[in-house]
């Protein structure tokens, strides 16, 4: 076999054109170029995966992922550039024959409220893993809290979910800032939500108000409102309160929150019925109230409250082959 000791000239006039030091410039001008032609491309990629991530951090499978489904910077529904205000909703709840229920009702209602963050407080000394299951299949973005209410509150003319609100309030002032817009709502899981009532209190500047059905002892209680302002309220019991609306009547401006920061639901000294007022007086006056649904004429939220179900025929042991989650 013949081993060539020199190259042909033809080869070598190659050669310093293969050559890394001649030819680096040339390499890095054709690297440049596809670069640059590539860039824009890569740009509208990175810009359409952080518009998907945004818009599917509202589905269920986000929500499975952990107990607290954060929403800073996503404004579902909201046209690009509007800063819309989120509402916070806070439910306190607890274990009981109609939980489900009630909370399938709420859940209607709250999956459809665009820029929306549920505060689900669970009275209780864990999170069930029932209410737990529940929220993540809900659709709606949420977080998880619990807490229990002593057994010495647990009486009849005592107030509820005093312990389970301030939960609530406690977790909006350590994980919202001040560059946060939002409203903030106490949504028990009783009631029945209209979902203009979410437009209406959406605008809140500091607090605003509007009348609630089935409370107060008549089919409605209200404010009355004179030159768009809170002028006293149209009520059945203890018309003195300073500020006689239902948890369902009002709404407070996150900003008033955290402005607060020492405002909250009282136990003591709380007389029963009086948590609204007792809250209220802390963070706001009377005359500075906005009233909503059109000057406080248009009910759109209810104190329905589901009746307790007859189950006296429900065997002491089970009967049925499977167990089922009611
Ligand atoms: N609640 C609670 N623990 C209780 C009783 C009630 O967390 O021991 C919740 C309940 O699920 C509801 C809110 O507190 O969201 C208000 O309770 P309820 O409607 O029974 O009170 P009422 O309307 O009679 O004042
Ligand atoms: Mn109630």
């Amino acid at each position: 076999m013949v081993i060539p000791r020199s190259r042909s000239v033809s080869e070598r006039s190659v050669l310093p054109v293969v050559s890394p030091t001649v030819n680096f410039p040339v390499m890095k001008s054709v690297f440049f170029s596809r670069f640059f032609i590539l860039l824009p491309w890569v740009l509208i990629v990175i810009i359409m995966i952080d518009v998907d991530t945004k818009r599917t951090s509202r589905t269920p499978a986000v929500a499975r992922a952990g107990r607290t489904q954060h929403q800073r910077t996503a404004r579902p529904g909201a046209p690009a550039g509007v800063n819309r205000s989120f509402i916070y909703a806070i439910t306190p709840t607890y274990t009981r024959p109609v939980q489900k229920a009630e909370l399938t009702r709420l859940t209607n209602a709250f999956r459809q409220v665009p820029s929306f963050h549920w505060i689900v407080v669970e009275d209780s000394t864990t999170r069930t893993e029932m209410v737990a299951r529940f929220l993540a299949r809900s659709g709606v973005p949420y977080t998880h809290l619990n807490v229990f209410t002593p057994r010495r509150f647990k009486r009849t003319g005592m107030p509820r979910a005093t312990e389970q609100r301030n939960a609530a309030l406690a977790w909006l002032r350590q994980h919202r800032t001040r560059r946060d817009a939002g409203v903030v709502f106490f949504a028990d899981d009783d009631n029945t939500y209209s979902l203009e009532l979410f437009e209406e209190m959406r605008g809140t500047k500091a607090v605003s108000v509007w009348p609630v059905g089935f409370v107060g002892g008549r089919a409605y209680e209200r404010p009355i409102v004179t030159g768009g302002k809170v002028v006293g309220w149209y009520t059945g019991w203890r018309p003195d309160r300073p500020f006689a609306t239902d948890m369902a009547g009002f709404a407070v401006n996150l900003q008033v929150i955290l402005g607060n920061p020492r405002a909250q639901f009282k136990r003591r000294g709380s007389q029963p019925g009086m948590q609204e007022s007792d809250f209220l007086k802390q963070i706001t006056n009377v005359s500075d109230l906005e009233p909503k649904a059109s000057n406080c004429t248009r009910v759109l939220v209810w104190h329905t409250r589901t009746e307790k179900p007859h189950m006296g025929n429900e065997p002491k042991f089970r009967k049925d082959t499977v167990v089922i989650e009611v």
